[in-house]
């Protein structure tokens, strides 16, 4: 080896740099591949496991099942003192309601069929019909009558030319449709069921936001979230996944009351576990008239 490299210094150079070369060849070749797999085989799989195990089944339920409860918040008694805060709420919430309407409020004065003008006109509101009289609040005496009940109902219905046979019984929960059945107080029955047989469908109410005696909102948003909730929950629902919710315009006329109703709308909304819909939406209800 000593001669060899002693007779061809050339040989020897070459042989040198070839070593060299070859090991830094070698210095980068094992330094990729050493590397490669942590990208292959920590980041790339993970990626691709988390794709067809999670996410994908994910979106395809999604698509394919609305997984929302649907609330149905129905205003009664207007137009009213407080329907004007009412329309500014819903306008900014974007959200469809109902407005059960006593006819006779409508009649009441210039002002108040502007207030019905501006409802009627609201996409977001479909209106329903809550009596002509409210039978003059005398409840007792209104529903021991069937027939007045359902010729009041029909004033109602021509004079405000209702797309509906939607109604509420004023003073009375009371339930009459194809799936539903329920009367609070049974000295009602008779008048209900005359309804009914006259193709109105009666809805009622799940929950109640109650006023003080001021006629303002009584409890906060944060109560009435609880409540909503709490019936889903124990599945106190008339029919369920479907909640109908009942308030007045009237208890709408001051900034606390107005301030607790847009929280609670926020709430629901911020919650993306409910949809909100028109009473004629509500299942099997079919009270649109052609
Ligand atoms: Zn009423």
């Amino acid at each position: 080896m000593k001669n060899f490299f002693a007779k061809e210094p050339k040989t020897k150079i070459v042989w040198g740099l070839a070593v060299l070369i070859g090991t830094v060849i070698s210095y980068h070749f094992l330094k990729n591949t050493t590397e490669q797999p942590k990208i292959t085989e920590k980041i790339q799989p993970e990626k691709i496991v988390k794709k067809t195990l999670a996410k994908e089944p994910l979106e395809i339920l999604e698509q394919t099942v609305d997984l929302r409860r649907s609330l149905y918040i129905t205003f009664d008694d207007g137009p009213n003192n407080g329907t004007e805060n009412l329309i500014e709420i819903i306008d900014e919430a974007k959200i469809p309601v109902t407005s059960f309407i006593v006819a006779k409020h409508v009649k009441g004065s210039e002002n108040q069929k502007k207030r019905y003008k501006r409802l009627e006109q609201d996409t977001l509101f479909e209106i329903a019909n809550h009596s002509y009289s409210h039978a003059k609040n005398q409840y007792s005496a209104f529903y021991k009558n069937p027939e007045n009940v359902v010729q009041d109902f029909k004033n109602a219905q021509d004079s405000l030319k209702l797309k509906t046979n939607i109604v509420r019984t004023p003073g009375r929960n009371i339930w009459r449709m194809k799936n539903v059945n329920s009367t609070d107080i049974k000295s009602s029955k008779l008048a209900a069921d005359q309804l009914y047989k006259e193709n109105y469908k009666v809805v009622g109410w799940d929950l109640e936001w109650r006023a003080t005696k001021k006629m303002t909102l009584r409890d906060d948003h944060k109560i009435m979230l609880k409540r909503i909730d709490s019936l889903f929950f124990n599945n106190l629902e008339k029919t369920p996944r479907h909640l109908v919710i009942l308030t007045h315009d009237q208890y709408l006329r001051d900034e606390n009351s107005v301030q607790e109703l847009k929280f609670l709308i926020a709430s629901l909304k911020k919650s993306k576990r409910f949809q909100f819909k028109k009473i004629s939406e509500y299942p099997e209800i079919e009270g649109i008239l052609d």
